[in-house]
């Protein structure tokens, strides 16, 4: 059986519907749930075992909705609310199962992760990435990226033998020494907040999907999936991307082979 990758979340970091807002993509996504996002999180199955890139606040309803009682490992991208805030649910359920799960980030996040929550590493094992790392036959790199006005954030890329993919949900105005390391992929999943913000580049933290295709232009991935998705993004509307762009939603689940797979047909429309 083919590894796959499980999309648990594809909002950014308010989440869409917005606690706040009535705009008609919230109201959508409260009537009927098409637009419903929970804060960006994958789970990578391979190999019998599977992993969480990212462990948000919405962590224990993606553990439901893969009907999961433990996790062992998850992967840190950077230390930001949406990206850890599930972190204390996972310790305190560390600790009524008596297991430490292990919690791999690159090393300049952890002390960022611990000093927010001080009393994680009595449940917790934080293990820092090395250029060793290999979890669930894939050999992983990570490196740093610009995460805009918001700071830095990790780009993650896991190499086996026959596919290559690029986990990268938050990051903007990235430079050739940050996107040189996406070449080459099979999959690269990359956060787009909206289609087309009008503010200007230098204010924000993560791309559109209009800066996005530039950026696929020079790193060619064989196919690309926009996630970390704001309430700026509507699944009704037809989004004029090439056809091997797609965007994700809640609950999808690709097939991590070699093998071309079939393409859904350009936008995510449900029409
Ligand atoms: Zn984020
Ligand atoms: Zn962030």
């Amino acid at each position: 059986m083919s590894d796959r990758l499980h999309f648990l979340g594809t909002g950014d970091a308010l989440g869409v519907p917005r606690v706040y807002c009535d705009c008609a993509v919230c109201t959508e996504a409260r009537r009927s749930g098409l637009n419903r996002r929970r804060r960006s999180s994958v789970a990578l199955e391979a190999d019998g075992s599977l992993l969480f890139i990212d462990c948000g606040p919405d962590f224990r309803s993606q553990m439901e909705s893969l009907d999961l009682r433990w996790l062992d490992t998850v992967l840190i991208t950077h230390a930001h609310h949406d990206h850890i805030g599930g972190l204390p649910d996972l310790a305190d359920a560390a600790r009524w199962v008596g297991k430490h799960p292990r919690v791999v980030a690159p090393a300049p996040v952890i002390p960022e992760i611990v000093a927010r929550y001080p009393w994680l590493p009595r449940s917790q094992d934080f293990v820092e990435w090395t250029p060793e790392t290999a979890l669930l036959g894939y050999q992983i790199h990570t490196w740093e990226v610009c995460h805009g006005k918001n700071g830095r954030s990790w780009a993650y890329r896991f190499e086996r033998p026959g596919f290559t993919w690029v986990y990268c949900p938050d990051s903007i105005r990235l430079a050739e020494p940050e996107w040189q390391p996406m070449q080459g992929a099979d999959l690269l999943v990359l956060g787009t907040a909206y289609y087309k913000e009008d503010a200007p580049a230098l204010s924000r933290s993560v791309y559109d999907m209009n800066e996005a295709l530039d950026l696929l232009a020079l790193v060619k991935p064989r196919r690309a999936v926009f996630t970390h998705l704001s309430h700026g993004v509507d699944r009704r509307e037809a989004y004029p991307l090439p056809p091997h762009v797609t965007v994700a939603h809640d609950g999808l689940v690709l097939n991590l082979s070699g093998a071309p797979e079939p393409m859904a047909s350009a936008p995510a429309s449900m029409g």
